[in-house]
């Protein structure tokens, strides 16, 4: 029998960099500044740097960093905010829990990521109806791989909207030369442990160039302090990233992209040995992908992954409903039918088993499975 094959390894990782984890951490057991301690400090610049965003400032979870990002903007009741349909539920729960309306718009079928012209037609609409103020729109880097950032930045300077860029999925990805974090006038990412910089428990971020934003998140993740601890000049949030969390990353941060080069070659192993029996993930030019996910599309998508499950191989599904279709969220969307393609990759997307530590006997193993699969399809 072949050993199990694990969907993702942060066992693994922590035994190539359990050095340098260990000594991070009994550092901050050592100096006992738990909270808003000098790792917190040194995780921002060395973030800022590693992106290129002038500013970064680390928050409590990457949910939080959407919901201050849009907070600082003032986003609210009556404010239209375009989010794709296929995207992890964060992206729209900051919306709602500020009392915005998310409008939600439909992605590429081949990048998974906000279609420009799908949220020029939404725009457009809202503008017309005149009943909610078009205010910002969230481009999502799913599974890594950076949104359209000109197509989107074109139409939300015609209809003066805010771009926000969530990179929870994306950290060290790139663009051209621009890194994830840097694409747009804000960007926030996660630190869950799943994701490309994953901490040991919930963390995120923001960044951007501007340090009157970067000031007012610094406030509004502590409560909305203002000059001292006690002045609270604003309603905020206990958003804070824990230092245990910033000593962890700042060990993890020098591997990353070593990691995102080994998923980088993974990923072209998987290409190769998939190709024609299922959509691979698509290498838009200039662009790498951060790989959160190897994620490929198929009709026949629950054939294979029943397959794969009797295989004893894992593989999830994300994401199995639109956010237009989600019972808390429906009231906001068309119903069935009025985003097509988000709908449909519900029904054909399927992650494989994929991480920095993967060998390539692995691979081969998982790839061959897809492929039987496949076959007693047809
Ligand atoms: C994970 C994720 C988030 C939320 O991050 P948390 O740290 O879990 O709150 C937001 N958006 C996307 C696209 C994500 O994948």
């Amino acid at each position: 029998m072949s050993p199990p094959i694990p969907f993702m390894d942060l066992k693994a990782q922590y035994a190539r960099l359990k050095p340098e984890i260990d000594a991070a951490i009994a550092r901050v057991l050592a100096h006992g500044q738990f909270i808003l301690g000098p790792e917190v400090k040194e995780l921002e610049a060395k973030i800022a740097a590693y992106t290129g965003a002038a500013h970064c400032v680390g928050v409590a979870n990457g949910t939080d960093a959407l919901t201050i990002a849009l907070m600082a903007e003032g986003v609210g009741a009556g404010d239209a905010v375009f989010v794709p349909a296929f995207t992890f539920t964060a992206t729209a729960e900051a919306v709602l829990v500020l009392g915005a309306t998310p409008v939600f718009c439909d992605v590429d079928a081949r990048t998974c990521n906000l279609d420009p012209v799908d949220l020029a037609r939404r725009a457009d609409a809202v503008a017309a109806k005149g009943r909610l103020r078009p205010r910002a729109v969230i481009a999502v880097d799913l599974f890594g791989l950076p949104a359209d950032y000109d197509g989107i930045g074109a139409v939300a300077a015609r209809h003066g909207l805010f771009v926000l860029s969530d990179a929870a999925q994306s950290f060290g990805a790139r663009a051209g030369n621009r890194r994830a974090g840097a694409m747009a006038a804000v960007a926030s990412t996660s630190f869950f442990p799943a994701k490309p910089l994953g901490g040991y428990g919930d963390g995120g971020a923001l960044m951007t160039d501007d340090p009157a934003r970067a000031e007012l998140y610094r406030s509004l993740r502590a409560h909305g302090t203002g000059g001292t601890k006690y002045d609270i000049v604003r309603v905020g949030f206990n958003s804070r990233l824990d230092t245990l969390q910033a000593a962890i990353l700042l060990a993890k941060l020098p591997a990353l992209d070593g990691e995102i080069a080994a998923r980088e070659r993974l990923a072209r192993r998987y290409d190769a040995a998939l190709a024609g029996a299922v959509e691979t993930p698509p290498r838009p030019a200039g662009a790498v992908s951060a790989w959160a996910q190897y994620t490929i599309q198929s009709p026949a998508r629950d054939r294979i992954a029943q397959h794969m499950k009797a295989k004893g191989i894992p593989t999830a599904i994300y994401y199995p409903k639109p956010m237009h279709l989600q019972p808390a969220y429906a009231m906001h969307g068309g119903g069935e039918g009025s985003l097509p393609v988000s709908e449909a990759l519900s029904r054909r997307v399927l992650s494989l088993p994929f991480h920095a530590d993967m060998d390539d006997a692995t691979a081969d193993r998982v790839a061959a499975e897809v492929r039987a699969a496949c076959a007693q399809t047809r």
